[in-house]
């Protein structure tokens, strides 16, 4: 490997995140190209049919096949790794492969899984559908009650698993205190970071065992490529997760590894700048409708909280335009700049109905429960000026008579 490798620990070891996000990981082929190389490759060659038994038993170093390792993904992997402050992680081909290895990958038929209510869809499918099908248990509470977490922990309890904030509803978890009862308890704690990434948020510096990515959202941030990731100590990735990754193949293909890479390097810029822009629209949009739930405004409930565990806010909040859903519908019709889409992270502005769209599938009751009314719309400010985002939304809520 060559010098100045973005692999040495020795040398990363005082990097701050921004630098990471550039440079960790990278590790260079004989051309001593600047940008990470694409090895687009399933497999690999061996000079002797020994060195092909040694690399499968394990004694000697080197990739057998991409659904095992990959360098292009490996790269990413470790930058992934160093800006969560882990000891390890494991790329996925999408969030949700993430979610789903980082739990089943430890559950088995007869244990019980805590999970906040509040939740991205699918995430709710896997505690309320998918584990009960398994023989796996799962009790889903308000997850911004601390006791609730505490109240729901049985014998058999094996994981605590929520995101904060978490989609659509802006929910935000107390970190330290629910880490803390977990270990109390020898429960292993699952934070789905998606919202804010490592850039705002690093959940193991309140206690987190296990952090999984839908990179997806804020690492690709461009609305290009599905990618997802899971961080915990060397230990548990070597020996709870990577042999259900290995032997299932929720496996991230190298071109979109290197994709996610490209993106990690303008994360903290971007995310930085699309938080400032998200506390300007949403301070616009709360003077002129019934209710906005942004984190970084202080209106929200857990503001306070929420600026304890993360840098800033984020670029995504939710808000009520009041009516129902033809209300919202027709905010979202009038719209010229801000596109419909149910992407979040992108670094355009776009917005959604989560009712008719990411949490269709979620039961009414289920929805209401949470707060995912019909006038719910959810906004992801995208790297626009902010100027022009609110010039779109003053245009367009007048032209439904507000
Ligand atoms: C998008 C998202 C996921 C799923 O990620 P995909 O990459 O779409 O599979 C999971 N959790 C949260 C919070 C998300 O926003």
């Amino acid at each position: 490997m060559k010098r100045k490798s973005g692999q040495d620990r020795a040398i990363t070891k005082n990097w701050k995140p921004a630098t990471l996000a550039v440079r960790g990981g990278t590790a260079r082929s004989e051309y001593g190209e600047t940008s990470e190389a694409l090895f687009l490759t399933s497999g690999y060659c061996y000079d002797r049919a020994e060195d092909a038994a040694a690399r499968f038993a394990g004694d000697q170093v080197g990739m057998t096949y991409s659904r095992l390792q990959n360098p292009t993904v490996e790269m990413l992997e470790q930058r992934i790794a160093l800006l969560e402050g882990a000891e390890a992680c494991r790329a996925t081909a999408t969030g949700m492969a993430a979610m789903t290895a980082a739990l089943l990958c430890q559950l088995s038929a007869g244990d019980h899984v805590v999970a906040a209510k509040a939740a991205f869809g699918s995430c709710r499918w896997l505690t309320d559908t998918l584990l009960p099908k398994f023989g796996i248990a799962t009790t889903t509470i308000d997850a911004r009650d601390t006791d609730a977490w505490e109240a729901a922990v049985q014998s058999n309890t094996k994981v605590f698993f929520f995101e904060t904030p978490a989609n659509p509803t802006m929910d935000v978890v107390d970190i330290a205190a629910v880490c803390a009862i977990a270990k109390a308890h020898g429960i292993t704690t699952v934070v789905d970071n998606a919202f804010a990434s490592p850039a705002l948020q690093r959940p193991m510096e309140f206690g987190a065992d296990v952090v999984a990515y839908s990179a997806t959202k804020m690492m690709d941030g461009q609305g290009r490529v599905l990618a997802g990731a899971i961080c915990g100590t060397r230990d548990w990735i070597d020996t709870v997760l990577l042999p259900f990754h290995r032997n299932t193949g929720p496996t991230l293909s190298a071109f979109n590894a290197w994709v996610v890479l490209k993106g990690l390097e303008t994360l903290d810029l971007r995310i930085r700048r699309q938080s400032e822009n998200a506390l300007k629209v949403a301070a616009f949009l709360e003077a002129r409708l019934p209710k906005v739930l942004y984190p970084g405004l202080e209106s929200h409930p857990q503001h306070a909280l929420a600026m304890r565990q993360m840098e800033m806010a984020g670029p995504i909040f939710s808000l009520y335009v009041g009516g129902g859903r033809q209300e919202a519908h027709g905010l979202l019709n009038a719209l010229q700049l801000v596109d419909i889409s149910n992407n979040i992270g992108d670094s355009r502005s776009l917005m959604t109905h989560p009712a008719s769209t990411t949490h269709f599938g979620m039961a009414e009751a289920a929805r209401l429960e949470v707060g995912i009314t019909e006038d719910m719309l959810r906004l992801n400010v995208g790297l626009e000026d902010a100027d022009d985002v609110i010039a779109d939304f003053d245009q367009a809520l007048r032209a439904i008579g507000r």
